[in-house]
């Protein structure tokens, strides 16, 4: 047990109360000493006075019955010395007296009969010399005898010896030492009651104390330490305050001042730690330790939950092609559309919460889990249909959701923080802005992009890979002009895998830094064999964003052109738009040093990123490809019509060639060929074919 101070404060008044009892019995224990030693004093001067005084008294009347009784003795008046001597005897205390002659003999000893009378007086008697100022005295415990020689002139005639007791004087002493020793036994009680009254005083005074400081400062020091562990485990509601003017009502005010001022900086602390400052939703970290929590609510009340993961889509885009400031609003404002869907979608028990980047994740608690969720992505998905308003212009977004429920996908926060991840990655492969609940097929899914990946390495040696080319046309005169370079990927157990599934793979696990460069050094070897076939096209070759950002590709390029000897404007590289606007200072270096050496550049999937054509100013391009989404839409939408239109001009003003592509009827090929667009490719010009099989084109 531990001791507090209370308890400390006991001990040391108890100790400090004995060492006061010891320290009074000890002065008490002294003083009945030296009222003892001062009876037994004053008891032996008593005795000695009484002695004294009984000594004199003797003395006195022995002297005066020698003064008396010479005449009679002289004479021998024996009725007279018999008459003095009774007198004496009646004298209190005087026990015998005894009259002798000269030879020592008995004369009188004031009895009738004399009986001891001519004989010599026993005990010792007075000598002839002794005189009236020393008399012959003697005592004993019993009695003092004085004696004293009678003399006539110079003869001496006899004397006188009388013996008093001594009893009386002893009882008078023996009464006066009583009364003396009941007068110092009382002072001693007196003085043991005072000392007792003090004791009880001090004692009185240490409870007076101990409560005072129980109650004025054990307690406040108690009770701030209770609020100090209360503090500590994170309840800032103390109720203190006081209104005491001493220190301690200082100390309890300065502690409340310290507690809402810990609060304040603890509720800023939690902002800052457990905010996102930019969309003012809890974080990752917050969100982990609500899901922690929520699971484990969960498990006891064997209730569902269900998490969503929200992705905006081509978020990387945005935020390349237009900024980082604007990639912020676009999330603030994408964060907010999650907010007013979830609110739509009706669960009470929703959590939103920003997971980094573009992800954000829901927490879903509602009865019925999976029909609430997906009520929930479907208004979230519908909220995302407005277009955003962006430094006024509209930008579209979309949101990919993969939604994983609790307990049927996993128990663990860990295990469905990785599903809802797998099913939102496979709602973007399906195709985007939609939704999809965790299965376990999707482990598959994600199991068979590990192996895409695994057999994706040396895919090329192997002989798996080939290029086919898509012939591109002259507008003008429907003349071939070149080819697109498309690699094809017949994987042994799957069969042909399109590049929309491996070049992702590819580029994600840098494995496209090579296959690039031998999809290059192939389709310049082709172009090569048309050219000494006798015709001129150029080949069209697709160069990934991690190819441009590696740096080297001019002396790649530069490296295959000298190998194979192809003509450099035979060679065209085609970047997308968004590729480029990854890092544009360097993008732009890039391409100066690539034109420098001849080959053309053109922008892919032009219209689809959020450049605008102004950009076409700053960046060193020699054509640009109209993506096919615009191309598809061209008959039916006039916005799309009119952008590409609009592409046309502007590319012509810049002196840069305009390729159209996906062109999959008459009609597409009719109003690009109107517009003025310069070449064309699609399924309806030609379809990717093989090489041999394009030189035979070029030869018809
Ligand atoms: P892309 O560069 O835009 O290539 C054009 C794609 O459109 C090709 O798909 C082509 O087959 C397809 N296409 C052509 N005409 C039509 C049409 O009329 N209608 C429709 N619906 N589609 C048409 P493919 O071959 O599946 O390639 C897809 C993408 O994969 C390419 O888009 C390109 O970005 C990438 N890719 C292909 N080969 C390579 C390569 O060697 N290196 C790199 N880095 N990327 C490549
Ligand atoms: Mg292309
Ligand atoms: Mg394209």
């Amino acid at each position: 047990m531990r001791a507090g101070l209370h308890t400390h404060f006991l001990i040391g008044m108890l100790a400090t109360m004995l060492l006061v009892l010891g320290i009074m019995s000890g002065i008490w224990w002294q003083q009945r000493g030296a009222a003892r030693e001062q009876a037994e004093i004053s008891r032996n001067a008593m005795h000695e006075m009484a002695f004294t005084s009984l000594k004199l008294r003797g003395q006195g009347l022995t002297q005066l019955l020698a003064d008396a009784l010479v005449n009679p003795l002289y004479y021998f008046d024996t009725v007279r010395i018999g008459e003095i001597a009774r007198s004496a005897l009646q004298q209190p205390d005087v026990l015998q007296v005894i009259v002798f002659d000269a030879e020592g003999r008995l004369v009188h000893d004031g009895s009738h009969d004399i009986p001891g009378f001519g004989q010599a007086v026993e005990g010792p008697l007075p000598s002839p010399d002794t005189s009236t100022e020393t008399p012959d005295v003697r005592w004993n415990e019993h009695q003092v005898t004085v004696g004293l020689p009678i003399r006539i002139g110079e003869e001496h005639i006899g004397g006188v010896r009388i013996a008093l007791s001594s009893s009386g004087m002893a009882a008078l002493e023996h009464d006066a030492i009583a009364t003396l020793s009941q007068q110092s036994e009382q002072a001693i009680g007196r003085n043991l009651l005072w000392m007792a009254a003090l004791f009880g005083a001090l004692l009185l005074i240490g409870v007076v104390i101990s409560l005072v400081l129980s109650r004025g400062v054990l307690r406040p020091i108690r009770d701030l330490a209770g609020a100090a562990r209360r503090m500590e485990s994170g309840n800032f509601d103390l109720g203190l305050d006081s209104q005491r003017k001493d220190e301690i009502g200082d100390l309890i005010r300065a502690f409340a001042h310290m507690s809402d001022s810990v609060s304040r900086h603890d509720r800023d602390i939690r902002r800052i730690a457990y905010g996102d400052s930019l969309t003012g939703l809890p974080n990752r970290l917050a969100f982990r330790e609500l899901l922690d929590e929520s699971l484990q609510q969960a498990h006891a009340g064997g209730n569902e939950l269900a998490l969503m993961f929200v992705d905006l889509d081509d978020f990387k885009r945005i935020n390349d092609s237009l900024g980082h400031d604007a990639g912020d609003e676009v999330l603030a404002q994408f964060a907010e559309r999650i907010r007013q869907g979830v609110k739509m979608g009706g669960d009470p028990n929703a959590v939103v919460a920003r997971f980094g980047g573009d992800e954000f994740v829901v927490r879903l608690g509602a009865r019925q889990i999976h029909d609430s969720a997906a009520h929930v992505a479907e208004a979230i998905l519908s909220e995302l249909q407005r277009p955003m308003l962006l430094h006024g212009r509209q930008l579209f977004v979309g949101a990919s959701i993969g939604i994983t429920v609790f307990p049927q996908d996993g128990q663990s926060s860990n295990v469905l923080l990785k599903n809802g991840d797998i099913a939102m990655y496979q709602a973007k492969l399906a195709g985007k802005n939609c939704f999809r609940f965790y299965s376990k097929a999707m482990d598959q899914a994600v199991g068979r992009r590990v192996q895409i990946e695994h057999d994706l390495r040396g895919a090329w040696e192997r002989g798996e890979m080939r290029l086919v080319y898509q012939p591109i046309f002259r507008l003008d005169n429907g003349q071939l002009v070149g080819a697109e370079a498309l690699l094809r990927w017949q994987h042994p157990e799957l069969g042909i895998i399109p590049p929309s599934v491996f070049i992702d793979v590819a580029e994600q696990s840098g494995l496209i830094e090579a296959l690039g460069g031998q999809a290059l050094s192939q389709a310049c070897q082709s172009a090569l064999r048309w050219v000494r076939e006798g015709s001129a096209p150029f080949v069209s070759v697709n160069i990934s964003a991690r190819q441009l950002r590696a740096g080297n590709l001019p002396e790649v390029v530069a490296g295959v052109l000298a190998a194979t000897g192809l003509p450099p404007e035979r060679l065209h590289l085609e970047l997308t738009e968004t590729t480029v606007l990854g890092d544009e200072h360097q993008a732009i270096d890039t391409l100066a040093r690539l034109r420098e050496l001849g080959v053309k550049i053109w922008l892919d999937d032009f219209g689809t990123g959020f450049s605008g054509l102004s950009h076409l100013r700053r960046v060193p391009v020699d054509g640009v490809k109209i993506d096919r989404s615009f191309v598809a839409d061209v008959l039916r939408d006039p916005d799309d019509l009119a952008l590409t239109s609009a592409i046309i001009a502007m590319a012509h003003s810049l002196g840069i060639t305009v390729v159209g592509e996906g062109v999959e009827n008459e009609g597409q090929f009719a109003v690009l060929k109107e517009r003025g667009c310069d070449q064309a490719q699609g399924y309806w010009l030609g379809r990717p074919m093989s090489g041999s099989e394009l030189a035979r084109r070029l030869q018809a």
